[in-house]
């Protein structure tokens, strides 16, 4: 079943609004073991009419979102109307739900409203409880000709949402004639890259029957992502864990700082950060994580100097010797930071964003790390990701999470 999605809003082609149906939708539909084939972003207006007229030749399911409106650059249910040939007509259930929506608020209905009443003759009306516009369903065939299903939708999502579940989805499952969506499991793994599944399990996985996959890098991390039968993605799954079993991070979706945060939870033991380069995305990371506060207990942001000296006594001289971003500085962050928190774990970063501040020795991009933890040796390790400035401090809160992770993992420095 080919099912296509336009999205109108001239907001979301100027920037101003991220179109975030195109991947809600994808995900949705999904789950219910149906893809988008195509999804089209037009502008309100006249646009509307080219991008319906194609897609109406292409689809089986065409499912259009915003321009529902009162106002005059609302026009997709006209213009559905109009390019498929069928006429508009009050609809008045529709139109006392739109009454009875101002006089639950106390207000009185503008005229413009009146249009938003509007069907095409013979379509079904898409009750919305959550606002003003009805969404359309206009089945295949109406007009005699069009085979396409084609759906309008509101455009905001508190609207958008509960009425796809509530009216489109069993329209879509009758259409497509549902059974048994496939499964998919995304495995997250840190400090490999796509080449190393190249390499390592690409050939493997290529020779199991019933499986797709396919890789998503980000920054610090791949994931693997498997769709199939329930034995096809066993199988893959556990080839993947066995090859690269020290790199997973999770297979249930879980971040990093999620896993990092769930790890310490279960060993009992607290946390604490001491940043430089990262500003305070250590802590960040980990605090977006509900539940954090029992295991977080301190972020030191020490940027300049005389803030590493006084929060966490590094030694000025070392700092004089040695530079800021260097092996004993970071080391003396970690085991302060440790001291002045009290926490189980510090760790400690110290690195070069850039764009200025690089030497031959340091060049932009280098990071010390060090994790310092009660009973165990302080442990330190260079990082060198010349990036910008954003996506060096992403890097480098990657890594340092990894430490802890890592760590964690070993079962070593147990709690005092
Ligand atoms: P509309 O139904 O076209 O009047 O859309 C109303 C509001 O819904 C817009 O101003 C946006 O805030 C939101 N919206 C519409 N389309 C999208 C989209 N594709 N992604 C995210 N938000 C949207
Ligand atoms: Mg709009």
């Amino acid at each position: 079943m080919r099912i296509e999605v336009i999205n109108t809003g001239s907001e979301l082609l100027l920037g101003g609004t991220l179109n975030t149906h195109a991947a809600w939708f994808g995900r949705e539909l999904f789950a219910l073991g149906l893809r988008i084939s195509r999804q089209t972003t037009v502008p309100d207006g006249e646009p509307i009419r080219e991008a319906i007229g194609e897609a109406l030749a292409r689809a089986d399911v065409l499912l259009v979102t915003g321009g529902l409106g009162p106002t005059s650059d609302d026009l997709t249910r006209e213009i559905t109307a109009e390019v498929m040939g069928i006429g508009l007509i009050t609809d008045q259930a529709a139109l006392r739900s739109i009454e009875d929506f101002f006089a639950h608020r106390g207000r009185p209905m503008a005229q413009a409203n009146l249009k938003q009443a509007l069907v095409p003759v013979g379509a079904d009306v898409l009750p919305n409880p959550n606002g003003t516009a009805p969404g359309v369903y206009v089945p295949p065939r109406l007009n005699g000709r069009s085979h396409c299903a084609v759906f309008l939708l509101p455009g905001p999502p508190r609207e958008l949402y509960p009425m796809f579940h509530a009216e489109v989805v069993p329209r879509l499952r009758a259409l497509a004639g549902i059974d048994f969506p496939p499964g998919m499991l995304t495995l997250r793994f840190t400090g490999i890259g796509e080449s190393d599944f190249h390499q390592g399990i690409d050939d493997r996985l290529a020779c199991i029957a019933g499986l797709e996959f396919g890789y998503c890098a980000h920054i610090g991390e791949v994931e693997l992502r498997l769709i199939g039968t329930p034995e096809a993605i066993r199988s893959a799954r556990n080839l993947a864990v066995e090859t690269f079993h020290e790199n997973l991070i999770s297979e249930d979706g879980a971040t990093m700082e999620e896993t990092v945060v769930r790890l310490l939870n279960e060993r009992g033991f607290t946390l604490a950060s001491a940043e430089s380069c990262t500003g305070g995305l250590i802590a960040n990371r980990i605090t977006d994580v509900p539940g954090a506060s029992a295991v977080f207990t301190h972020g030191f942001v020490t940027y300049a100097n005389s803030a590493k000296i006084s929060l966490l006594h590094v030694s000025p001289a070392d700092l004089e010797t040695h530079g800021a971003v260097s092996e004993p500085v970071v080391r003396q962050m970690a085991d302060g930071a440790l001291m002045a928190s009290g926490a189980d774990i510090a760790v400690a970063i110290s690195g070069i964003a850039g764009p200025d501040g690089g030497t031959p020795e340091k060049p932009v991009g280098t990071a010390w790390l060090a994790l310092a933890a009660r009973g165990a040796e302080t442990a330190t390790q260079k990082i060198h990701q010349p990036r910008n400035r954003h996506d060096f401090k992403l890097a480098a809160s990657q890594a340092a999470l990894e430490m802890v992770r890592r760590h964690l993992l070993s079962g070593s420095g147990t709690s005092a």
